[in-house]
């Protein structure tokens, strides 16, 4: 199997290369060892596979020394089995969104994350969610924003992209809509854990009256999930979902929900789910930029993926990472910081997954 012939060296060519290519003026090596600000990454997917999920649980990752070999394990278990649920709908031919959906679910319902259960708590001390999701075989899209009873937030995303007209839909009207549709709720209570509490309360004592918005230790706030697929019909799509920021704003929404800033699917170029600084993805419309370079630039998807997050976005002042996928199915992971949890699988490739930038997915 191709995978299995290609050695970590040849992983570590092409990642170099995706580095200097997509990032030639970019300091980002020096010496033996990386000076991580940035890195793009393109995993190897195999030789034509028939379906390919690469996930994303959140740029916010732990500082080394905060990180223990069993926490790490335990982010890396709850992202395979991520993959491997999303990987099971593909294999049975499922499209694209119902194996995000899937996917998503996993994360959403493990605390580790910021999604679903364990998400991030806002300046009320509630958790209000934002989810999204794209076919880029019709360009359907569907997305809730502030939701606070939906246990799945995804699951309600793809229900308004397949069953009404709408894109968004938000709020209490969010929730009204999930429960008329017959999804699973839950008590707002249920998403609550200790950890978020906790942070939400050390965020306030350290910095009183300050709301998210004015920065701070990117594992707090960074934690969103995503997905992004090729499925065996050759349609890619993509989807996210989030709590949010710790402290947030009451009533403040990211780009997670907003198609084109934290979520685009098109056919006719790539799809990509973000996670990041929302404020900063909204107004450079991330997600859509990194696919409109690609269709009217004729850019590669690790040049127009690292030209938006490494180059555009940083210099900005605006912290993240997104992945992406083009309609081959090749899969890029470009971060401007120190990681992403993240993970990729394909019809010719087992579930690999990594954290930090200076390292490439494994088994
Ligand atoms: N992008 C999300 C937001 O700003 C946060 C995250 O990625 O964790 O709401």
């Amino acid at each position: 199997m191709g995978y299995k012939i290609a050695p970590k060296i040849l992983s570590l060519a092409i990642l170099s290369l995706a580095i200097l290519s997509a990032n030639s003026d970019l300091p980002l090596w020096a010496g033996e060892k990386p000076v991580v600000q940035g890195s793009v990454q393109i995993p190897d997917i195999g030789s034509r596979p028939d379906w390919v999920i690469a996930i994303h649980g959140g740029a916010g990752v732990k500082a080394h020394d905060q990180m223990t070999p069993e926490l790490a394990g335990q982010y890396r278990a709850v992202l395979g089995k991520a993959l491997k649920a999303g990987a099971h709908i593909l294999k049975a031919g499922g499209d694209g969104p119902k194996a995000i959906e899937a996917a998503i679910m996993v994360m959403e319902d493990s605390s580790l994350f910021n999604a679903g259960r364990g998400a991030a708590l806002d300046s009320h001390g509630n958790a209000r969610h934002d989810a999204s999701i794209m076919n880029g075989a019709n360009m359907d899209a569907g997305a809730i924003a502030g939701s606070t009873r939906i246990r799945n937030p995804i699951a309600a995303a793809r229900a308004v992209m397949e069953r009404t007209e709408n894109v968004l839909i938000a709020g209490s009207g969010a929730d009204w809509f999930a429960a008329e549709q017959g999804l699973s709720l839950a008590d707002p209570l249920y998403f609550q854990t200790e950890r978020r509490r906790n942070m939400l309360l050390k965020k306030r004592e350290n910095e009183p009256g300050k709301l998210a918005e004015h920065g701070g230790d990117q594992a707090a706030l960074f934690g969103t999930v995503g997905a992004v697929v090729l499925d065996r019909d050759g349609n890619i799509s993509a989807g996210t979902s989030t709590g949010g920021r710790t402290n947030k704003r009451y009533g403040r929404i990211g780009d997670s929900p907003i198609i084109g800033a934290g979520t685009y699917a098109s056919n006719g170029s790539c799809a990509v789910s973000a996670t990041g600084h929302g404020e900063y993805f909204m107004r450079y419309t991330v997600a859509r930029d990194i696919c409109a370079r690609m269709e009217f630039a004729g850019e590669t998807l690790e040049q127009a993926a690292g030209q938006v997050v490494i180059k555009s976005l940083k210099a900005k002042g605006g912290d993240g990472a997104v992945i992406a996928i083009d309609p081959e199915g090749k899969v890029v992971f470009s971060m401007n910081g120190s990681g992403m949890y993240r993970g990729v699988m394909t019809s010719e490739t087992p579930a690999r997954t990594a954290i930090y930038a200076d390292e490439m997915v494994s088994e």
